[in-house]
Formats: structure tokens, sequence, C-alpha cells
């Protein structure tokens, strides 16, 4: 094997680049090129094997071993030392290959007279491609500089592989990336079922040029796109719009990243050696992400996903493909993404069929968005924007929190039957639509809607709610760049008062802050948002916001009867402040001669502990109470809801929260206070039930739990399920969860 020089190596790449012109199938192309890289390498033996499907690798092409084994050699992924390589994506290289563990003997391929090995992953972004091996007969270590060589190469052969230069004729299956099916196990972000297409948030960079023409005006592309990349992060860093603390420090850390001196000079080195600028961004990604796979430690892990997504937005800088692509919504559009904000995720508006994030958490206000819009929502499915393409179909199972890309057609037909059965289920559902939420002994519960989207009112009328118990008002502000105007808020108010057509609809003023941010508020730099800065505590020390809501919200009611409450009350005066602010906008409302609401109910947000605590009169100052559970929740067990690890570790169901709740129930029943339960467990069966038989009578829940729910609640005795659950705390069970499915289960 002769060394390679850089010069060599630019030449080697050009000449595998001209491969992409010549005429022939892609077999042929792939044999050309094992001629050029055997030749080039002086080496005797130079193969491909690309992957058949996601566990079997395939010789696709050699010069050197026997021609016959191409397309019958096989390996499983790990088996033999091109399937090692294949499934640590690490090369390996050896001089004496038979000697090396996992050395498997082919006697097909004649190759036993073959020494030194040395395998390389062929690899892009993330997804494994296949191996590049050459072979040589004398027995001798291959420097680093020929493996790097190799490397390169391969990087030139992935991107070659993505542009599908290897399909057509013969063979055309294989090679043939993103094509297979691939299942993907989650967590259930929000149930539903969904068949749609995929439609990436941030869509793959492709690379149509691997080979630099000339390194030079490659180096200088890459300078340049790095000058502009940081100039674009400090304008974000200086930017009045940035409110949240976490985007603060990942683009802080974006901007160490993006100055880091070994991470450039690895990527001048790759063009030095022949690739174009967007090559070697991604040949230094692939190599992040190999060391992200193994990085124990958390926060490396972390500082390396970060660099990953730096590279991204340097491919998008160097080729000027940014999120959008041109590329048209498919029809049923699944978003899949690493993570996603819900004020991104209401842009997309009422579109969306599905959505599968790698990220996210079920307690995020993303996944209340999409439990408001009613579609499921898988999250943390594995590494699917890697394997994912535009348009690609895609089934979303957010009941088991499973996700198939590409499905096979059983799949698929089996997952046609699983929607047709729920959309059965909702017709039976609908069918109760007009009948009362009434349990066998004659007790009702009054089930209301959670809306804050337009998009939402029709469903007052469809799913047979009461009413609205929670009207999200900060829905509206997350969507706009701008404080919305008061006479827009005036409209808006209005139409989801006329839709509900005289039901009461409980409006929460603004709740912002923690991670519903919006564009227009000056940055908060706080340690930790969800105790932070936010809700109420926003409204009262800027008035001017809280005012003009409740000015629209008066406005918009006319004189019709008014229902206002406050979100997250720690103490009782922030209650009484917030209403004399509104009491005071009443007033001078009326003398400026405008009609105001005969009725006007006010009423708190139970959210955090404390107010499990307050004093008597504050139970009986408030008109009605409405537990928030979420942030309650949250609170209670200090577990943050919008992480997974520690949210999954409690249960809603559990004696003390329960204990909790009971608490509140009795003093409100003592206050005469209403109570009702607005978090998103209301819309949950078991919770929603426990709730009820503990004595809460009004639930406020997505739309389409409405039907479920009183499905339920009409088969069952409130008495008798409170009998259950109290035998089962008597019994010292830590959590009621299991007797109360068990007598669902038996009704
Ligand atoms: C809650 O905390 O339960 C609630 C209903 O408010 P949000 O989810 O909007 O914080
Ligand atoms: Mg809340």
């Amino acid at each position: 094997m002769v060394e390679l020089s850089e010069s060599d190596s630019r030449t080697l790449l050009r000449r595998l680049r001209d491969t992409l012109a010549t005429e022939g199938d892609g077999q042929d192309r792939l044999n050309h090129i094992t001629q050029i890289i055997a030749d080039s390498m002086g080496t005797e033996v130079c193969s491909i094997y690309l992957f058949r499907d996601p566990e079997t690798l395939e010789l696709c092409a050699t010069e050197g071993l026997k021609a016959e084994a191409v397309h019958h050699t096989r390996m499983r992924l790990g088996e033999g030392l091109v399937g090692r390589v294949a499934r640590s994506g690490r090369p390996i290289n050896s001089a004496d290959a038979p000697s090396e563990p996992g050395f498997r003997y082919m006697p097909e391929t004649g190759e036993e007279i073959y020494s030194s090995f040395v395998g390389v992953p062929i690899q892009r972004v993330g997804e494994k491609l296949g191996v590049l091996v050459v072979q040589s007969k004398d027995e001798r270590s291959f420097s680093d500089d020929e493996l790097y060589g190799l490397e390169v190469v391969a990087m030139v052969l992935a991107e070659m592989t993505e542009l599908g230069a290897f399909t057509g004729g013969e063979n055309s299956e294989i090679g043939a990336t993103h094509r297979f099916p691939v299942m993907f196990r989650g967590a259930t972000g929000q149930e539903g079922a969904a068949e749609g297409r995929v439609w990436l948030h941030e869509p793959r960079v492709v690379v149509t040029n691997p080979v630099a023409e000339d390194p030079e005006a490659e180096a200088a592309r890459l300078e340049e796109a790095i000058t502009e990349l940081r100039g674009k992060i400090d304008e974000m860093l200086a930017s009045p719009t940035l409110i949240d603390k976490d985007q603060r420090q990942v683009l802080e850390t974006f901007k160490m990243l993006a100055a880091s001196k070994g991470w450039k000079r690895r990527m001048l080195e790759d063009i030095a050696a022949g690739l174009s600028a967007e090559a070697a961004v991604e040949k230094e990604q692939n190599a992040a992400r190999d060391r992200m796979r193994k990085a124990p430690d958390p926060y490396l892990r972390e500082r390396l996903n970060d660099l990953d997504d730096l590279s991204n937005r340097l491919l998008r800088q160097l080729t000027g493909q940014g999120s959008d692509t041109g590329a048209e919504m498919p029809e049923n559009p699944v978003l899949v993404a690493r993570n996603i904000g819900p004020a991104e995720l209401l842009d997309y508006d009422r579109k969306l069929k599905g959505v599968v994030l790698e990220e996210g958490s079920v307690g995020s206000h993303a996944a209340i968005v999409t439990r408001a819009l009613s579609i499921p929502l898988v999250i943390h499915a594995g590494r699917i924007t890697a394997e994912a393409l535009n348009g690609d179909p895609i089934l979303v199972d957010g009941d088991q929190g499973v996700v198939h890309l590409r499905p096979e057609e059983s799949v698929a037909h089996a997952f046609r039957d699983k929607i047709a059965m729920q959309a059965e289920a909702q017709k039976r559902y609908a069918s109760l639509r007009d009948q009362p939420a009434m349990d066998k002994s004659g007790q009702t519960v009054s089930l209301m809607m959670n809306a804050g989207l337009m998009a939402d009112l029709p469903s007052l009328k469809g799913s047979g709610a009461d009413g609205v118990g929670l009207f999200r008002t900060e829905l509206q502000f997350l969507t706009r760049t701008k404080v919305p105007r008061r006479n827009e808020l005036v409209q808006l108010y209005k139409r989801v008062m006329d839709a509900a057509d005289g039901k009461r609809v409980n409006f929460r003023t603004l709740d912002i802050g923690s991670d519903k941010v919006v564009p227009y508020m000056k940055p908060q730099d706080e340690p930790n948002p969800a105790m932070g800065w936010r809700a109420l505590r926003v409204g009262l020390d800027k008035p001017g916001i809280l005012r003009m809501q409740l000015q629209a919200l008066l406005r918009a009611a006319d004189g019709r009867p008014t229902s206002i409450m406050f979100p997250f009350i720690a103490l009782p005066e922030e209650f009484y402040a917030a209403r004399d602010t509104l009491l005071r906008v009443r007033d001078r409302e009326a003398q400026m001669g405008r009609p105001v609401p005969e009725e006007l109910r006010i009423g708190a947000m139970l959210e955090t502990p404390s107010l499990g605590f307050a004093p008597d009169s504050f139970y009986r100052d408030c008109d009605f109470i409405s537990i928030g559970g979420n942030d309650l929740k949250q609170f209670f067990f200090a577990a943050d809801r919008e992480n997974e690890r520690v949210r999954r570790r409690y249960d809603t169901l559990d004696g003390s929260f329960l204990n909790f709740l009971e608490r509140i129930i009795a003093r409100c029943a003592v206050s005469d206070t209403h109570l009702s339960f607005c978090g998103e467990d209301a819309g949950r069966p078991i919770e929603s039930l426990t709730f009820a038989a503990l004595g809460i009578r009004t639930l406020s829940m997505r739309p389409a739990s409405i039907g479920p729910v009183k499905h339920l609640i009409r088969r069952a005795d409130l008495g008798e399920l409170r009998q259950v659950i109290q035998q089962a705390r008597n019994a010292g069970q830590s959590s009621v969860r299991p007797a109360v499915t068990s007598y669902l289960a038996h009704l």
C-alpha cells in the first residue's frame, strides 16, 4: 500500500466524483469505484458492502475478491470484521486479520490469502449505509494517514449513496437509503392514532457536491460560513426577543463551539484531502455523533449534541438550504422534529395529523397543544430525524408510543383497522353527546372542555361539553410576533362567547413564562423558570397587559355573564390584587358608559400547594376554584412536569396527592366554593373517575376525552367507587390506581 498524499487524495476523490457522470447503472459505478480505490491505494482488494436490510450487509462490488461472491456474500450486523465495523461505526485496522476476534472466513470470496484489513464505516449523519474495505497480501499495519484517507473516501461514498448513485439496474434495492421500514419505540405524549406522511420541521440538508474542485476556494467558503454563523449567533444573543434561559445557554455554547480551533482545523484538513466544505462538516458531524453515542458523561453528551446542531446550521449556511426548502407539505402531514415549542407548533395550525419528537415531554405545553389539536404525539422516538424524509409514509400510534416509518403493508393494514375501531368508538361516544354524565345512582358530573384556539370552538357543540372550563388565553399570544391589540382580543373573545352560546367559559388570564415563551418579552435569565417570573406574577408586575386583557374580556362580553380566573396564585394577596385590578377595570368601563356584566365570577387556579393551606377567608372570597393539576402535581411532588425522568415516578392517584385533593374538596364544601379540576389528568378516564368519586363534580378536559369519560361515568356508581378507593387506602396501598382500574374493568 502506498502512502496517500493530500494531492493523491484529491485526485482519488475527483476520480470518484467523475464516476457520477459516467454512463451505466449503479452497479457499474460501484465496480468502477472499487477499481479506482484499489488502484489509488495500491491494495489488491477493495470491496464495498452495503446494507440490504437494517440487519444484513451484502458485498455489492469488489476488486480483488472473487466476482461470483458479489451479491452472494452476506453477513449480519456484528458478524465478522465487516459486521463489526458496521455495528460499532468505528474502523478496524489490522495487519493480521485472521487473528482478529470475530474474523469470519468466507470461502466464496477467496479472501484467506489476504492478511491485512482496513474497514471503515460508510455513514451519513448518524445513518449507517455500509462498509468500505481494503485488503492487502502483505502483513502490515496501515498508517493513521491511510486510515484517514479511507474515511474521507467513505464520506464521499456516503454522499453518493444518499444521492442514489448506486441504485438502478439489477440490484436497484441495495444501497438505496431511507427505504426500509423502521419502527421507533418512544413514549406516549398524547393518545390517538394517525396515518400520514412525514413533514420534517427541519429537513435534512442534501449535499450534492461531496468533492471539492478547488480546496482553497472551499476552505475560504468554510471560513466565510463560520464567520457568518458566528455573526448570526451574536445577533441572536443580542436580540431583545431572547427570553429563554435555555436558548441563551445553547447559543452561548454554539458561540464557544463555533470558535473552536480544533473543530475548524479538522474540517480544513478534510477539505485539503479533497472534500467539499459541506462534506467536511458532515464528516466531523459523524465523528461527533459517534463520540456522543459513547460519552458516559451527560454534560459531554449535551455539548456534543450542541455540536451536532451547530453542524446542521453550518450546513444550511453553506448550502443555502433553509428550513424552507420549497418542498410542498404532503397531505395528512405528520410533523417529525427533534423538539418543538408550543408557539412553533401552533404555527402549523390545524394541518397536522400527528407529531413525533425525538425529545419532548408529556407535561410540556407543546404536548398540551397537541392535546388541544386532538392529534397523537409520540415523544422520545429515537433518532427519527436522521431516518425520515419528507413525504415518507408514517403511522403514529400515540396509545403505545410507537411509530412505524415506511411501514410494511401488513402493518399499515392492521393499523388502519385500529384507526377504524377508534372511529367506531368515537361514533358510539357521539351518541352520548346529549346525555348527561350521570352515574348509576343519579349523581351528575359536569364535563367541560379545555380550549385556547379558535379551532377548538366547533368542539363545543360536537363534544357535548357543558362549557369551557379552561380557556388558555396565552395560546393566542404565543402565535404572534407582537402583543395583540386590544381590539383584536375583543373580537376574538367575542367569537368564543358567541360560540359558547350562553354556556360558561372560564377565561384564564395570560399565563406566560416557564416554557410558554412569547417573542416580544424581554429576556429573563432565570435559573428555574417553572418557579420563576410567570403567569400572574408577570401580570401584577406589569399591569398594563393584564388591564388591557381584562378590558378586552369585558368589552367582548358586552354585558353577558363573564367568568375570569387567575393562574398560578401562591398567596391570597395575589388573588386580591388581581381581583382589584379587574373590579377597577370594570368600574371604569361602567363610568365610560359601556355595558358591564351583571354576573362576573372571579376565580383562582389552585396550582401551588400553599393555597391548600390558605385562610378560610380566601376560599370564601373566590367565586370558584379550579385545580391546575399539571402545575400542582409538579410542585406537590417537586418533579418537573417537563422532565420525563422524574415526572413519571409520581402517580396522580398516589394516596398523598389524593389526601391533598380531599383537603381542598372539604374546604370548598365548607365555604360553598365551586370546585373544578382542569389539568390534563381530568381527561384520563381512571383519574377523572377517581376525582369524581372523591367529590370533584366539574372536570375540564380535552374535547376528545369527554365521550370516553362520560361513557365510564354512566356505567359506574360513584359511591361504590368511593368505597373501593377507601378500601385500597385502608389496606395501605400507596396508589389507588390498581383498585380503580380493576373496578372499572368489571363494569
Ligand atoms: C395546569 O397547570 O394544570 C393548567 C391547567 O395550566 P397549564 O397546563 O396551562 O399550566
Ligand atoms: Mg398551570
